[in-house]
């Protein structure tokens, strides 16, 4: 029998429950003992879906209540002293470090929280000191998590972030100067006793992650995968055997720190199919494969057909008893279950598949591979229809979208003229002093802007009524920034939702979901629109407000749009096409705006790019070189339509990107806005050492805190700047949007850094 596995489960619940209980818990609304009982309903609940789905190894610990690292730092006695000085009760010490915590007498900020690998989940950083000790809390989490498994009747597989990921995750504390890698020998004694704490309640086997395989290693971690597992194997039946799991990448160059002698190793075969044929050669003699065929990051319903011929590959060079049939990763990157969609057009309904739904097809495939195609004949014939509709459907395929895209010529990319030529006009239009002062386009997010929007979705309001009250918004931003005397309008972006949403909507290509959320961080969850076809613009998006904006203003207004790789990877992508295509066509209907904007007055467009970094492949060398190429031509293809004069912005949230600066500067924008306020202005360097020729504003403050900064905070903060920028080079800008701030602080802030422009503007 070949067997089926998952390696992770949603933790959230059909409608975000978890999120709801943790939330209230925070806000008092519920006790600690309640919140508990609900997040041991959704474990519950979360393993029998897997069972009734006929899913043979089924994970525990893979929950979380706020994040999975978390757990694992607490249960390793591994929470820094600002924490456990204070002696709250577990719980509350776990969220102090997930979210920081501020009541009578307590005051901490939260660990710092980084996204996990390539995805947009967030974990919290293992934050190490020099003379760090561990110690097993007594009555671990992944032990208790099992026995209430089992002691409801379902045996399963725990799940642990392995040694090496854990440390390799994890950094330094500040001040601190250890290499985390260098507490292995300390760690270890801990793993063999959770380890044998976990034999001891029962589990045969155990799923230990180290996905940090995937990386570039330096050689001193890659070295510590044989010696560790090699320890492991010489506890033999005193612990669970073990799977060895990796994903969201390739081991191949890493293959010689595979351990040999282990019971079972799990490699990601949906992102890198070709892996299997070396990771084949390098198991040990008994050693099982377990073949990740699922996709755990996407929502598309497998094609069984394929996926059946990877695992029929491993069989032959293995047999049956050497494989199991797994997910590719945790499915904590799907949404629950599109049982919940009662709104999506059935026709691509039939395409996707979430976490509920990618259990039955683990079984499904697992149970073909066992006792052949027949056994599952029904089920083979519904996918393979569904998998030919959507192959076939014009929804899918658009022939004016490919025509044009078979179109695009090598000018399309590049702007008229050099940047130079291009300034100089655009200061003679535009007419802007020295240090010019913007915001980068969100204003406060009022209650009141949200009751509208509502009214207006609910269908309480007219459509002449809500456009009514988006102009009445962007007449007081407008005033506001007036008052402000800021160099640069923006409208504020009143009518949009979020970035990527507001832009989805108004394409074709683009479907939406109702409840499809996935886990952010905590308890955040997004809800990402789903490219389901070749994408297209049917009419404008953004230029009706825009152009009331100009129409009313009587500084330069400066248009808002999201770039094509943000709109890409805050969307579910296609799996059917390379993302470069989708970003091309992204790029073309994006290109339209660019131009009906500017001939609708507005010379000043700013194309939002925050997520460029996080697409960035996990290692350098070719694969990041080639998607930083489409990256970067698909951003120059959306805004190099205009003329000359007009002045294309672009907008980052991150100030660290000296390993990919050249694409940066490639981009050619006219403006870069970045953030800087809390990072070291050193690294503004980089500018200086590449000769960048153009416009840079490096935030000046912080946006995310409702703390204002003075003004001679700001002009400290700008002169640094000027350490590294020259004068005529140098906006000035917060960090990011203003959506989640209060207008009171939003004031006072931008007065301030108006003030602080000007001082410069004296001076120089
Ligand atoms: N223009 C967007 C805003 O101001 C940018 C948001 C972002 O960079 N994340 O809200
Ligand atoms: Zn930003």
């Amino acid at each position: 029998m070949v067997q089926s596995a998952i390696l992770g489960f949603p933790r959230m619940g059909v409608n975000r429950d978890l999120k709801k209980a943790t939330e209230a818990y925070w806000g008092g609304k519920l006790s600690q003992a309640e919140l508990l009982s609900e997040a041991k309903r959704l474990r519950l609940e979360h393993w029998n879906i897997q069972k009734n789905a006929g899913v043979s190894i089924i994970p525990s610990n893979d929950f979380a209540l706020y994040d999975q690292v978390l757990h694992h730092i607490q249960d390793f006695g591994a929470a820094p002293e600002r924490y456990t000085k204070y002696q709250l009760n577990p719980v509350d010490e776990y969220f102090a470090m997930g979210r920081g915590l501020q009541r009578e007498g307590v005051d901490v900020p939260s660990l710092e929280m980084v996204k996990w690998f390539d995805s947009n989940y967030h974990y919290v950083k293992p934050t190490l000191q020099d003379n760090q000790t561990f110690k097993l809390n007594p009555n671990p989490k992944a032990v208790a998590d099992f026995l209430e498994a089992k002691e409801a009747g379902i045996t399963t597989r725990p799940v642990l972030v392995g040694p090496i990921s854990f440390l390799h995750l994890g950094k330094a504390d500040r001040g601190q100067s250890v290499d985390p890698i260098d507490l292995l020998e300390k760690l270890l004694p801990i793993y063999e006793e959770l380890l044998a704490k976990l034999k001891a309640a029962g589990a045969e086997t155990v799923q230990i992650d180290e996905p940090v395989l995937v990386f570039d290693l330096p050689a001193k971690t890659k070295a510590a995968f044989k010696p560790t597992y090699e320890k492991f194997a010489s506890l033999g039946s005193k612990i669970p055997s073990i799977v060895f799991a990796t994903y969201f990448g390739d081991i191949v160059h890493n293959i010689e720190a595979l351990p040999k002698d282990i019971y079972a190793v799990h490699v990601d075969l949906v992102r890198n199919p070709e892996q299997l044929e070396t990771v084949v050669s390098a198991l040990g003699p008994k050693t099982i494969l377990s073949a990740g065929v699922v996709d755990g990051r996407n929502i598309w319903k497998t094609n069984f057909q394929k996926a059946i011929e990877k695992v029929e590959a491993a069989i032959q060079k293995l047999g049956k008893e050497r494989v199991i049939v797994a997910t590719s990763s945790s499915l904590l990157h799907t949404p629950h279950t599109l049982a919940s969609e009662k709104k999506l057009d059935p026709e691509i309904a039939d395409w996707f598949s979430f976490a509920v739904e990618k259990a039955t097809e683990v079984a499904i495939i697992a149970k073909a591979v066992t006792e052949g195609p027949a056994s599952v004949r029904a089920e083979l014939e519904a996918n393979a229809k569904s998998v030919q509709a959507r192959a076939s459907s014009k929804r899918t395929n658009d022939p004016a979208v490919k025509e044009r895209q078979s179109k695009i010529a090598a000018s399309d990319y590049n702007r008229q003229s050099e940047f130079t030529t291009r300034i100089a006009q655009q200061q003679k239009s535009l007419g802007l002093p020295l240090f010019p002062t913007t915001t980068i386009g969100s204003f406060p997010q009022t209650k009141e802007i949200r009751i509208q929007r509502n009214k207006f979705t609910k269908g309480e309001i007219t459509a002449e009524e809500y456009e009514k009250f988006i102009e009445k918004e962007i007449q007081d931003v407008v005033k506001i920034q007036e008052e402000l005397d800021l160099d640069v309008y923006v409208h504020g972006e009143p009518e949009r939702n979020d970035m990527v949403q507001y832009f989805g909507e108004r394409l074709d290509g683009y479907a939406f979901t109702t409840h499809a959320w996935v886990q952010s961080y905590g308890s955040r969850c997004v809800r990402p629109p789903i490219v389901v076809g070749d994408i297209s613009r049917p009419a404008p998006m953004t230029v009706k407000e825009s152009k009331y904006a100009v129409s009313i203003s009587k500084k330069p207004m400066k248009g808002m749009l999201t770039g094509p790789i943000t709109c890409l990877r805050w969307s579910f992508p296609r799996d059917d096409v390379h993302q470069s295509v989708q970003a091309e066509q992204l790029a073309l209907a994006l290109r339209d705006e660019v131009v009906d904007l500017e001939a609708a007055g507005v010379f000043v467009i700013q194309v939002d790019e925050p997520a460029l970094r996080e697409g960035l492949p996990l290692r350098a060398g070719k694969e990041r070189e080639a998607y930083l190429d489409w990256a970067v031509k698909s951003f120059r293809l959306s805004v190099s339509g205009v003329k000359d004069s007009t002045q294309i912005h672009s907008h980052f949230c991150y100030s660290e990107f000296q390993d990919f600066f050249h694409a940066i500067a490639a981009l050619d924008a006219d403006v870069l806005s970045i953030e800087n306020s809390k990072s070291d202005a050193k690294l503004l360097k980089v500018f200086v050492d590449e000769a960048y020729p153009r416009h840079i504003g490096p935030g000046v403050y912080d946006i995310h805190s409702p703390r204002v900064p003075s003004e001679q905070e700001i002009k400290d903060r700008i002169e640094e700047m000027l350490q590294f920028l020259k004068p005529e080079q140098l906006w000035i800008d917060p960090d990011c949007g203003l959506k989640t701030r209060q207008w009171s602080e939003t004031k006072a802030a931008l007065t301030n850094m108006v003030n602080a422009a000007k001082f410069y503007r004296q001076k120089y």
